[in-house]
């Protein structure tokens, strides 16, 4: 060890465990532990409020785990970083890496203008399993189909980093001690706790993710492949926000289910989990090597597609009052609780494109704002996915009918039902089609349609053909 003073600007990597820049400047000597709350972040990558509410806690955390000797600042990281160098007389800086755009440009700048100051600035990898300038073809251009970028690309390359142990001991520079006033100060809390159904289900912070990384191995992972397609069942590990923030690495889902399983590539169940994560490796790796990939089609035919502008319909979208209740029932998951099922969000994300030809982008932008683990890369590289227009996406001609996805998966109707509770008693033959049943079942039930549940807000079958012209004309332009 050294007696280098190290300060460690936690980002998305709010943990202590396989936090490899933490090890390294630990293994360095002092450290001095700072978050910055970015002001300068572009508009399209400030936090929704499900992420600001979920960031407070993860913080609240993170500050507890260090002997609450964390420096929590908002303003421009270069200034911020630059003050606490001189504060401290600090000689070096590190991070683990991030992959969004605008934050590679800015490391890029501070690594610079650190390393023109004598300050050493070094990163790491902390997020990804497979680091997408690592990942090219034979050609040496990026891969845009998911199974050879991670077959070829990356598992038959090189096993992910194995992760790091927390640090056994932990010195700090100096004794910070720093209230809660500089957490408070973020205002990440909104005024009016619209947060109390969100705050039932999460656990934010590292303690929170164990939990639930523990749950699925324990309980879940044996049965993934069938189960995380049923909404009703918790039948998927629930790890996105945790990941998303870094309260846990990749890695340490990985080991853990190789760990646990053998080879976990040999179990259908675990194999395809498994590949889940390399999903979300395919979308950091699409965001890096196509930046713009959050607000443009991947494929550029989309541009010119005839999308609508109706501002009542996106609202009724947004707040479940859609009139079809599988869809319904996902939008007021997301409401109330900061996430939806997978299924669902694939779903609810088809009705808006296809069935009422709104721009993905307003269903990206909805989902930024009130999913907790609202992530640039994901986010956008399932919308674009969902929409037809990504890489490696559902061909736009696809498009899934909410009645037959509910039946199929909430047979029974069980998740519409805890989300559409005016419908609880309606049987399981209309549960999904509320509009088929007859005048007096629906008497029977308590429903008024057009008054205590809405009448559907489009024909299926209409809006079908309408989606499908739609693309034929995209289609045939060059
Ligand atoms: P599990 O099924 O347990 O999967 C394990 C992990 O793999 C997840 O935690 C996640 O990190 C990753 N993963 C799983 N599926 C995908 C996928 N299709 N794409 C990328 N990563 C995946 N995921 C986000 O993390 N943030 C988003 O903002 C986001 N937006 C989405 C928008 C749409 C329209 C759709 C269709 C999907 C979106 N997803 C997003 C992907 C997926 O729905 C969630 O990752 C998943 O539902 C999280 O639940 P889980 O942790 O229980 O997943």
């Amino acid at each position: 060890m050294t007696d280098q003073k190290t300060i460690v600007w936690f980002r998305q990597d709010l943990r202590l465990r396989d936090n490899p820049a933490l090890t390294h400047a630990v293994t360095q000597g002092q450290i001095i532990p700072v978050f910055i709350l970015d002001e300068d972040a572009p508009e399209a990558a400030q936090l929704g409020g499900a992420s600001q509410w979920w960031l407070h806690h993860s913080l609240q955390s993170l500050r507890t785990s260090l002997n609450n000797q964390l420096i929590i600042r908002r303003g421009s990281p270069l200034v911020i970083l630059t003050e606490l160098i001189d504060q401290f007389s600090a000689d070096a800086v590190c991070w683990n890496r991030l992959y969004e755009p605008w934050q590679r440009q800015r490391d890029e700048n501070i690594k610079t203008t650190l390393k023109s100051r004598g300050v050493e600035a070094k990163s790491f990898n902390g997020s990804l399993l497979w680091e997408p300038m690592t990942v090219l073809k034979k050609d040496d251009t990026p891969y845009k189909v998911f199974t050879p970028y991670y077959r070829r690309g990356c598992l038959s390359r090189m096993p992910p980093r194995f992760p790091v142990a927390k640090p056994e001991t932990i010195t700090f520079a100096e004794a910070i001690n720093e209230d809660e006033t500089a957490l408070n100060a973020l205002n990440l809390l909104p005024s009016i706790p619209w947060y109390r159904d969100i705050e039932a289900q999460w656990q934010p912070g590292e303690d929170g993710a164990s939990q639930r990384l523990q749950r699925f191995v324990r309980t879940a992972a044996e049965r993934y492949k069938d189960d995380r397609n049923i909404p009703a069942v918790k039948g998927t590990s629930l790890l996105s926000p945790h990941l998303h923030f870094g309260e846990m690495s990749p890695n340490q889902v990985w080991y853990a289910i190789h760990g646990t399983f053998g080879n976990a590539f040999d179990h259908p169940h675990t194999d395809v989990y498994l590949s889940e994560l390399g999903w979300r490796e395919f979308s950091y790796y699409l965001l890096f090597h196509w930046p713009d990939l959050q607000h443009k089609n991947f494929n550029a035919k989309f541009d010119r597609f005839p999308w609508r502008t109706d501002q009542a319909d996106l609202e009724a979208w947004q707040q479940g009052r859609t009139g079809i209740p599988i869809v319904d029932a996902g939008m007021r998951e997301l409401y109330q609780t900061g996430y939806m099922h997978n299924r669902v969000r694939m779903v609810v994300g088809s009705f808006l494109v296809k069935n009422l030809l709104i721009d993905w982008r307003h269903g990206e932008r909805w989902f930024w704002d009130t999913l907790v683990d609202a992530d640039m890369a994901s986010n956008a590289a399932s919308w674009q996915w969902v929409a037809g227009s990504g890489a490696d996406a559902s061909p736009y001609f696809r498009i899934f009918n909410p009645v037959l996805q509910g039946e199929r998966f909430d047979t029974d109707g069980d998740y519409v039902k805890q989300y559409c509770p005016e419908l609880q008693q309606l049987p399981k033959k209309y549960i999904h089609k509320p509009w088929q049943a007859p005048a007096e079942v629906l008497a029977a039930c308590g429903i008024e349609l057009g008054r205590n549940y809405p009448q559907p807000m489009v024909d299926l079958k209409v809006t079908r053909q309408r989606a499908l012209e739609a693309f034929a004309q995209v289609k045939s332009t060059t």
